[in-house]
């Protein structure tokens, strides 16, 4: 099986894994995606088993420019703008392409560039990406704001030549360098200047407002009146402050999110020597645009204090499974309640049952009060919770109860029930404990969604009825 890889110094949350696997289910290409999380120091080290094994790769901070020197070969695109994202590994060389150039056109391919002015904030890497697609789009003045001005003025007279100087690469599609007269176009400013820069378009390059600091936003409300259009490269949170203020000032806006898709649509295309149909690619992105607003919705803008989600159910029902995945989802924690009271108690959930299921329930029923304080949290219940008067009480009064239905013949079948303190001696007892409980999970909670399978459709449904709560306020 072919590996395909990420190479990054941060990668917990990267949506890449999820993006390809994704992909690569439709087109039918068997491979895998592993992150590849690693310090400067071992750059070397990994790129030298692209070549060894044939294994390609994404690129991402702060590695975009860093693999330059190391390559055999670069596209024209990845040459002018001087960073590479993806690598692709054949008979022992290596050619780099930037496949967010693509990913970008995708985003603005709509937007007439050609005589307009744009204001870039930030001059990293995904910035020269952007501020090359504008000039060569024929944009009339892109103004980059930096807090880096001087310095940059200064670099950017040699950086074209600079990087032939760095790099043993050559463009095997033998590309004519574009002469854009990079220079004439882009002017640097401070931020303390842009007031009084306007034009058609804004763009967000600088990571401020990005997860998990996403009430930041890099500049004030009252820069956007002199633009039309705002585009944030962020994809985490899809509505960042910098887009719902330049919402509220009245403009178009764009997210991330397509840029990032198609820059890994392009990247596969690459690998594989399939080419996706415009369809294929547009069902692709509706896929995750959906998702991701989905989840957007769940977790609201920029707010940082959401109520926990609660999940109840029998035991076996799937509890554990769903709050885990929910709150990976989610990017919110998750607490076990049995987890909880097994630290908090330091003992087993099956050595505090020997001293009386009442005493357990007294310390269910403190741990879910303490539990229940938390913000940003998914909390999967014990099944036994409902049964507790104060405990229904307090469910009662919040709004993202989560019931999980599963039939008892399903969880006879498919969980241990050993470790069930309840149930390890006689599992059937599954029928009168369903009978006692139904009515209180079915009283207690908001929205109910079945389990009979996959733990992707459970989390989808979900998901699902989480955001469809949202949409009624
Ligand atoms: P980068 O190389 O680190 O550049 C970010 C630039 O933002 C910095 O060079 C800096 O510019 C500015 N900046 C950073 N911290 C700042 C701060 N605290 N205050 C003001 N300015 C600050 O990162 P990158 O690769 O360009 O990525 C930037 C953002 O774009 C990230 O959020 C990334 O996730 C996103 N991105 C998205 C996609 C996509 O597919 N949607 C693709 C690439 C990147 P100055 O030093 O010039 O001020």
């Amino acid at each position: 099986m072919k590996k395909n890889m990420l190479f990054g110094s941060t990668l917990s949350h990267s949506l890449s894994p999820e993006i390809h696997k994704y992909i690569y289910n439709i087109i039918g290409y068997e491979s895998t995606y592993e992150l590849a999380e690693f310090r400067e120091n071992e750059l070397q080290k990994y790129i030298e088993k692209l070549s060894k094994f044939d294994i390609n790769a994404n690129v991402t901070i702060p590695y975009k420019e860093k693999v330059l020197p190391y390559l055999d070969f670069l596209d024209e695109k990845a040459q002018r703008i001087g960073s590479v994202n993806t690598i692709k590994s054949e008979n022992g060389k290596l050619f780099g392409y930037n496949t967010d150039y693509y990913g970008l056109s995708e985003t603005l391919k709509h937007y007439n560039i050609s005589g307009k002015s744009f204001l870039v904030l930030g001059y990293g890497g995904a910035a020269k990406t952007v501020i090359q697609y504008l000039i060569d789009n024929n944009a009339e003045r892109v103004f980059v704001a930096t807090r880096k001005k001087e310095l940059h003025k200064k670099l950017i007279d040699n950086e074209q030549t600079k990087l032939y100087e760095n790099t043993q690469a050559k463009s095997y599609e033998n590309a004519q360098i574009k002469e854009c007269n990079i220079n004439e176009k882009i002017e640097f400013i401070s931020y303390s200047d842009i007031y009084n820069i306007s034009g058609f378009g804004i763009i967000n390059t600088t990571p401020i407002g990005m997860h998990p600091n996403i009430r930041n936003c890099p500049v004030s409300p009252y820069v956007f009146k002199n633009f039309k259009l705002a585009l944030d490269l962020i994809y985490m949170p899809i509505r960042t402050s910098f887009l719902i203020c330049a919402e509220n000032a009245g403009l178009t806006v764009i997210n991330g999110l397509k840029m990032l898709v198609y820059q890994a649509i392009k990247a596969i295309e690459i690998w594989t020597g399939i080419e996706m149909t415009i369809s294929q690619k547009n069902d692709i992105f509706a896929h995750f645009d959906s998702k991701f607003s989905v989840i957007s919705k769940i977790k609201g803008d920029s707010d940082l204090t959401k109520d926990p989600i609660f999940i109840i159910g029998l035991p076996g029902s799937g509890k554990t499974t769903l709050g885990k995945s929910l709150s990976k989802k989610l990017d919110f924690n998750f607490i076990d309640l049995d987890d909880y009271i097994e630290s908090k108690t330091n003992m087993k959930i099956s050595e505090i049952f020997l001293l009386g299921e009442s005493e357990f329930r007294k310390i269910e029923k403190l741990s879910l009060q303490e539990a229940s304080m938390a913000k940003n949290t998914v909390i999967s219940t014990g099944g036994g919770v409902v049964v507790t008067p104060e405990n229904r009480e307090l469910l009662s009064k919040k709004s993202n109860v989560i019931y999980i239905d599963r039939s008892c013949e399903d969880i006879l079948s498919d969980v241990n029930l050993q470790d069930r303190p309840l149930l390890k001696d006689n599992p059937n007892r599954i029928y009168e404990i369903y009978k006692e409980r139904k009515d209180y999970y079915s009283s207690l909670c908001n929205y109910k969604i079945v389990n009979d399978g996959s733990i992707n459709d459970l989390v989808e449904n979900a998901l699902k009825v989480l955001a469809s709560k949202e949409e009624d306020y």
